[in-house]
């Protein structure tokens, strides 16, 4: 059994959604690595999608279906969040049509997150519902930055408590500095309220050289962990330019534990790295940089469009489907060929007939996943490697099919003509220019806040530089460009621009390795 099937033998386990059963989970503080398997099931599965916060998490975007609902009912800056009872009725037509609901809060849904509210407005409607934990802010942080909240030696106790200005009139406040006396204190939402926090501390009796450590954005690649003093806070808040969310630990377990600390010591800790992959396809580069640390920004550069039957390539693709098993060799040279052969192939056996050419390892992968082994995988993932291997098979007259975008260039066909093979240069699929690129990617380039970016194709970097258009020549210079590998490489050397890293291994683990070896050098 292979790692996934295992996972799927276990995910079996935890059983099916329960009918008409709302889901009342919480999705951690932000690492997507965080959420518990029981949470990840069901976001996968859910047509209706509460989210008790701002706006949708972007870490879920690859998990939930594509169809679902989304619909924000935390505070936003325009309005109020919105009450339990009143997300009740906003969710209860779902439940009579047979839709599965899942209200997500951030965190841990029963740690200041009102999921008890959201609960008893469920049971008083009669709702059935289910509540999922995940990792509370303050312990993630805690795992995170090292910091041991309970310690055999010298900490026993560990509280959580809120810090913000205006606590509810009717709650009696927690005594912050006996709560510190006795353990380890974590204060959360007091990111708008350092002085009022530090007074109250100070009027307790608390020194002013009680270690005090801050965790801000916890678990997020943009971690930070401040360790400063009681007496020193304020100021250190303001140097730092703290900002929201933050934990605050203070008492012992807030001094400095540097045996205990491993995030930072990833290679591409603090390193900002663009990923210009086209969207379905960038999740194994996106994990591969984030798993050395980096903080990753999406920026697709390519789309890739399947033929439409009013495509006046489309007749000739079907064709080419149609007579498969006609060809001696079937050639691609990427993935998304084999995902067009597929939308149209429901049959396997189409298959047997040709033999199987490819470039590339996902290429490679793509196949295999089909239960399909390519005889032909020419050791360097170039189209003359590939034509030299099947000239070795002999090509004199054998019929090739291959399948690819419509922007690729003639080398390939070329070649193979050239070795006397009839080639049917046949077109699957459209690479398009997206028209723009993301807010959030181009707010960081124009502001110099990224450090790299990757480009995996030739397409991808054009389309780069058209999108950028007269702001490239502002941006490009102050980014270090890796590529996937020559052809890429000879594209932006071409267009002026120096090439920091290309990758000796042509697949994402590859790039992501190469841009740590250069950055750790
Ligand atoms: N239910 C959530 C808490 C929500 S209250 C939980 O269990 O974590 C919001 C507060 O949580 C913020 O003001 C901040 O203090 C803390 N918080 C949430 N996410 C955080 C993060 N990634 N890093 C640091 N603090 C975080």
């Amino acid at each position: 059994m292979t790692a996934t099937d295992r996972i799927k033998t276990y995910l079996q386990q935890i059983g099916p959604w329960p009918a008409n059963t709302v889901s009342l989970m919480g999705i951690g503080p932000g690492d997507p690595g965080l959420l518990c398997v029981k949470a990840l099931l069901r976001l996968a599965d859910a047509d209706v999608l509460l989210y008790d916060m701002g706006r949708q998490p972007s870490q879920l975007a690859r998990l939930t279906k594509p169809d679902a609902v989304h619909l924000c009912v935390g505070r936003t800056d325009h309005r109020p969040r919105i009450q339990s009872a009143d997300r009740v009725k906003l969710i209860k037509p779902h439940l009579d049509r047979g839709r599965r609901v899942a209200i997500l809060k951030s965190g841990d849904p029963m740690v200041f997150n009102r999921g008890e509210q959201d609960a008893r407005a469920l049971a008083a409607a009669g709702i059935a519902f289910e509540i999922i934990p995940a990792p509370t802010a303050a312990l993630a942080a805690a795992a995170y930055a090292g910091i041991p909240v309970t310690d055999r030696k010298r900490i026993d106790a560990v509280s959580l408590a809120i810090g913000k200005a205006d606590p509810d009139p009717q709650m009696i406040p927690p005594d912050l500095p006996a709560l510190t006396r006795s353990g380890t204190l974590a204060v959360y939402m007091a990111e708008d309220n350092i002085a009022g926090l530090v007074e109250r501390l100070s009027r307790g009796g608390l020194e002013a050289d009680t270690p005090l450590a801050v965790v801000e954005n916890a678990t997020r690649p943009t971690q930070r962990v401040i360790r400063t003093s009681l007496g020193r806070l304020i100021d250190t808040a303001k140097s730092a330019d703290l900002h929201k969310p933050a934990i605050i630990f203070i008492g012992s377990a807030a001094d400095a534990c540097p045996d205990i600390r491993w995030l930072e010591a990833r290679p591409l800790a603090g390193q900002r790295i663009l990923v210009t992959r086209p969207a379905h396809q960038a999740a194994s580069l996106v994990g591969q940089l984030a798993a050395l640390g980096a903080d990753v920004l999406e920026a697709p550069t390519l789309g890739i469009e399947p033929l439409s039957d009013s495509d006046p390539q489309y007749d000739a693709f079907m064709h080419a489907l149609r007579a498969l098993n006609t060809y001696d060799y079937l050639i691609v040279t990427s993935a998304n060929a084999i995902d067009a052969l597929r939308a149209h192939t429901h049959d396997v056996r189409a298959l047997a007939g040709p033999r199987l050419a490819v470039i590339g390892t996902a290429t490679l992968a793509r196949f295999r996943e089909l239960h399909l082994t390519p005889e032909i995988v020419p050791q360097e993932f170039t189209s003359q490697a590939l034509a030299r291997c099947l000239e070795q098979q002999g090509l004199k007259n054998r019929r090739c099919l291959l399948l690819r975008s419509d922007i690729a260039d003639t080398r390939l066909p070329d070649a193979l003509r050239g070795f006397g093979a009839e080639v049917d240069d046949v077109i699957a699929y459209r690479a398009v220019c997206p028209e723009s690129l993301p807010q959030p990617a181009l707010t960081a380039l124009h502001a110099g806040h990224v450090d790299w970016a990757t480009f995996t194709s030739p397409s991808a970097f054009k389309n780069f530089l058209t999108l950028l258009g007269p702001t490239a020549t502002g941006v490009l210079p102050f980014l270090k460009l890796a590529s996937l590998g020559p052809r890429t490489t000879a594209t932006i050397r071409k267009a002026g621009y120096a090439v920091e890293v290309e990758a000796q291994n042509h697949t994402s683990a590859g790039l992501a390795d190469a841009i740590a070896e250069q950055s750790g050098s």
